[in-house]
């Protein structure tokens, strides 16, 4: 007995070994590339430091290898912009003809001196307990009505008064052409009001690197595949160790999508056009992803597979992954379709009280409708090197992702052919 039960335990071990190696993607070339991205050189990819610049050029340099051509009308694989970072110097508000607590203003611009008044012509837009369903929800709810092209006050209902600071966060970095904003914690708009501030800014350059495979027969219909290569830098020691790595957070969702832009460069039968993106400052608001998304046409894109921490097992073992916002999009039943036989399942995303659909890059352009999910492995409820400086590559598992990126390769064959199209998101 004892011994038949060893004897299948060593076929079944030899079976399964035999079917961990990835035999499309080599986990030798995945650990060559997660071994710089997530090296002590690179101290973390902070964006502004030379460490992501060196991240920046390496990324470059493997689609320039991979056979990837920069964007139309690029002269490279750097998409570069800035942001401004603001510091106020001077709020002073006059509401009906007496003073405000400027406390229950916030002051959203990229000029240096801002004036409004009820002169100024600006739209109004309201937040009502209505329209938050859960408290963390209001950051995201004023994100999307100061995102317009428009000038913007927005009243905010005066039950938001505990949670009403929060919102300072919406003005941490702005892009150069950000809109005027103005938060004010009142239930009516004053008949007359005069808001002055002053800041001073500083300038943060940034960059995405993006390649691209012109499709063989749709080359206007996109799929797009990214991670994020920024991190969080240099951070308090933890042990001794004062550099977060950032090896599964996403240093290995880059490694996944460089691996996939060598695989589908061979493969050379694309008929979409594929894309292949490095977000920058995803930890810091996700501008990388937004600055992107307006360089591109959303009705162009097809779909778009953001990859995020895939260097760990998920919590089904190895040959699977999950799918945030799996209901969002039709997109999710396609690639389980397509991966039908092939020993990997990808199941939805098993922690929805996470809200990971609207955590990472795939949200931006979720938002203008694109089916656009991110593919990940990580175990969000126990990760333990999750935003730690221990997340380095010796804790992960360099086959499973060379396997994990096989299969987000399989999973996305029909799309990429033409034969599916996902539906889109409607939020
Ligand atoms: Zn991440």
């Amino acid at each position: 007995m004892l011994k038949k039960t060893f004897l299948a335990a060593v076929i079944l071990l030899s079976l399964s070994c035999s079917a961990q190696k990835s035999a499309m993607v080599s986990s030798a070339e995945a650990t060559r590339i997660e071994n710089f991205l997530a090296s002590d050189e690179l101290a973390g990819r902070r964006p502004g430091t030379p460490g992501i610049e060196k991240a920046a050029a390496f990324i470059a340099d493997e689609m320039r290898k991979a056979g990837l051509k920069p964007l139309p009308g690029a002269s490279g694989y750097l998409q570069e912009f800035s942001v401004l970072r603001p510091k106020m110097t001077l709020l002073k508000a006059e509401v009906n003809g007496a003073d405000f607590d400027t406390k229950n203003i916030i002051v959203i611009t990229t000029k240096k001196d801002f004036k409004v008044n009820e002169k100024s012509g600006f739209a109004v837009k309201r937040i009502t307990p209505a329209d938050v369903s859960a408290p963390n929800a209001l950051g995201r709810f004023a994100q999307k009505l100061v995102s317009g092209k428009e000038p913007v006050i927005v009243l905010v209902d005066t039950s938001f008064a505990p949670a009403f600071g929060r919102l300072m966060g919406l003005k941490r970095s702005l892009f150069q052409n950000a809109p005027d904003a103005v938060f004010l914690l009142s239930n009516n708009l004053p008949a007359t009001f005069t808001i002055k501030a002053e800041h001073t800014f500083e300038e943060l350059k940034l960059a995405n690197v993006v390649g691209m495979l012109p499709g063989k027969s749709k080359p206007n219909e996109q799929v797009i595949f990214s991670g994020h290569y920024d991190h969080l830098g240099i951070g308090k020691p933890v042990e001794g160790d004062s550099i977060f790595n950032g090896a599964n957070d996403d240093a290995s969702g880059i490694t996944s999508m460089l691996l996939l832009a060598q695989h589908f460069a061979k493969q050379k039968n694309n008929a979409r056009t594929l894309l292949f993106a490095a977000f920058t400052a995803e930890e810091s608001g996700g501008f990388g992803a937004t600055y992107f998304s307006r360089q591109l046409n959303p009705e162009e894109v097809m779909a778009m597979f953001n990859i995020e921490m895939v260097g760990t097992e998920s919590k089904w073992g190895r040959n699977s992954a999950y799918i945030t916002g799996f209901e969002k999009s039709s997109m999710g039943t396609i690639l389980q379709a397509a991966l039908k036989g092939t020993g990997f399942e990808f199941y939805p995303d098993p922690y929805p009280q996470q809200q990971l659909f609207y955590r990472s890059d795939n949200a931006t352009l979720a938002r203008l409708g694109v089916p656009a999910h991110t593919i990940s492995t990580s175990k969000m409820d126990v990760e333990p090197h999750y935003h730690k400086p221990s997340d380095e590559v010796k804790t992960l598992d360099m086959e499973n992702l060379a396997q994990v990126t096989e299969a987000i390769a399989k999973s996305a064959a029909t799309i990429i052919s033409g034969k599916e199209t996902p539906t889109r998101v409607k939020e």
